[in-house]
C-alpha cells in the first residue's frame, strides 16, 4: 500500500488563520528547509515558482521530522495545533 493511500484515510481539522507551522521568509531556501521537499512523509513542503519553500500544514501528520531538521536553524516556527485541531487518526 502506497503512502499517499494510507494517508487518505486521515482528517483534519483545519485551524483557520493559525497555522502551526511556519516558513521564515527568504530569498533562497536553506539546507534544512530544501531537506523537507523529500523528507515530509505527507509532502507539505513545496517550491513555489519563485524557488522559495512553503508549507501547507492542512495534510501534517505531526510526526515532528520538520521539527528536528529545520527548527534547530531558526528555518521555520513548530507548535503543536490548538486542542482539537490539527489531524484526526482515529479513521485510519
Ligand atoms: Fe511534514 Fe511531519 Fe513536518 Fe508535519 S511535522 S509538516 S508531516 S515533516
Amino acid at each position: 500500500v502506497r503512502v499517499e493511500d494510507k494517508l487518505f484515510y486521515n482528517r483534519y481539522l483545519v485551524d483557520a488563520g493559525r497555522a502551526h507551522i511556519k516558513v521564515k521568509p527568504h530569498t533562497t531556501p536553506p539546507a534544512a528547509l530544501l531537506n523537507m521537499l523529500t523528507l515530509c512523509p505527507a509532502r507539505c513542503y513545496e517550491l513555489n515558482e519563485a524557488g522559495q519553500v512553503e508549507v501547507t500544514v492542512d495534510g501534517c501528520v505531526e510526526c515532528g521530522t520538520c521539527r528536528i531538521v529545520a527548527e534547530p536553524s531558526g528555518a521555520i516556527e513548530w507548535t503543536y495545533p490548538r486542542g482539537g485541531y490539527g489531524v484526526l487518526f482515529k479513521f485510519g
